[in-house]
């Protein structure tokens, strides 16, 4: 069976972990939670990282710091994978989707400007919804199967409205918008390690941020707001247990150490599927953005037209002989949670629902020869 994404393990794993075991410093702290955090800031050249649990804790936490509470709208592109969406109703916020655009697979900036001219004002410096008269509390672009948005004019829109902008990074470690790696446009990004990602640490993530205040607070909310002292416990606030245990940071630095060669294979494999599709008729390889050098965390065919029945056989066919595919996530805005949630004009997502493919796009497919 060909699968999705599967993990490598062949570096200093095996002994990074055996030495958090060795030494018994498996749990909250131990030296490689810092040496992880450290090696995410040299990658991504981004100034602060916290580990912590999981990308879906590292939303929570960037949506909390970003200021969002109940009843705010966070928009948001409704294809995306379900912690998006989860993250922002942790807050008691309500998602408002916005469009994705058809050459990054992520939120459009065309169609995120005509919904606030549309749907939007500033009153007192706050940005609202004229209709439901809710506050609308930030933007969160996500980076679908690795491809960066448009980050600039997503960024300058969210500056012109008030906004802060999130990254739901979780698909794009590896990539890079403009020469700078995604994440760097946000106030506040999230990464995911988890099992099925580009590298794992078992299960978690990171809260990314150039701004040393967000850093402080993101350390601490995810450690228990507890106040340094010896021997007392004093918190200030609500904190979470959302640290990232010694034993799966060991696992992540050995990660790290390989993730520019995991990046260069998916390349060269992206790179073959480009070619073994060209003369494939009604489907096309979805090719990284302009402006973007993607990770091709997960590769993309699209067919033509939409026709969700030629892409069901193609499933059923591919998934029979062993070659595992799998179809695009629900639209946000087709379930059952967030069925109230308001919504711009959606054409281009119900489009891509019903034309996108994932093909395997494992590590080792784009080293093999042959
Ligand atoms: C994987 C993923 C997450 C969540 O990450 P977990 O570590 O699984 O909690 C969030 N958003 C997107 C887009 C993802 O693909």
């Amino acid at each position: 069976m060909a699968a999705l994404h599967e993990p490598l393990f062949r570096g200093h794993e095996w002994e990074y972990v055996k030495e958090c075991i060795d030494t018994g410093w498996v749990s909250t702290a131990g030296k490689f939670v810092d040496r992880f955090e450290t090696m995410l800031v040299d990658y991504t050249g981004i100034s602060h990282a916290s580990a912590v649990v999981n990308g879906t804790a590292a939303l929570h936490v960037c949506l909390m710091l970003a200021g969002i509470r109940q009843n705010d709208e966070v928009i948001c592109q409704p294809l995306t994978f379900a912690a998006t969406c989860a993250a922002i109703a942790y807050c008691g916020g309500l998602p408002h989707f916005v469009d994705v655009s058809p050459t990054t697979l992520g939120l459009c900036p065309d169609a995120l400007e005509t919904r606030l001219n549309e749907t939007a004002e500033i009153v007192d410096g706050v940005c609202q919804n004229r209709l439901t008269r809710r506050r609308i509390g930030a933007v969160v672009c996500m980076h679908t199967y690795g491809h960066a948005v448009e980050l600039d004019r997503l960024a300058a829109l969210c500056a012109r409205w008030h906004l802060p902008l999130i990254e739901d990074a979780a698909e794009s470690l590896g990539s890079f918008y403009q020469g700078r790696h995604t994440g760097h446009w946000g106030v506040l990004s999230a990464v995911s390690f988890n099992g099925n990602k580009i590298v794992t640490t078992g299960g978690g993530g990171a809260v990314l941020t150039n701004d040393p205040y967000l850093a402080r607070q993101a350390k601490h909310l995810t450690t228990t707001a507890k106040l340094p002292h010896r021997w007392e416990f004093e918190h200030d606030r609500v904190g979470y247990n959302y640290r990232l245990p010694n034993l799966n940071a060991a696992l992540g630095c050995a990660q790290l150490e390989q993730l520019p060669n995991y990046v260069a294979a998916k390349r060269t494999l992206a790179q073959r599927y480009a070619e073994a599709f060209r003369d494939v008729a009604n489907v096309s390889f979805f090719t990284e953005p302009s402006g973007c050098c993607s990770n091709y965390w997960l590769n993309v065919i699209l067919l033509d037209h939409p026709d969700r029945s030629a892409r069901d056989a193609i499933l059923t066919a591919t998934n029979d002989a062993g070659l595992m595919t799998r179809p695009a996530w629900q639209l946000m805005h087709r379930l059952a949670p967030y069925a109230l949630a308001p919504h711009g004009d959606l054409k281009v997502a119900e489009s891509l629902y019903d034309r996108l493919i994932n093909i395997p796009s494992s590590v080792t497919l784009g080293e093999s020869h042959g």
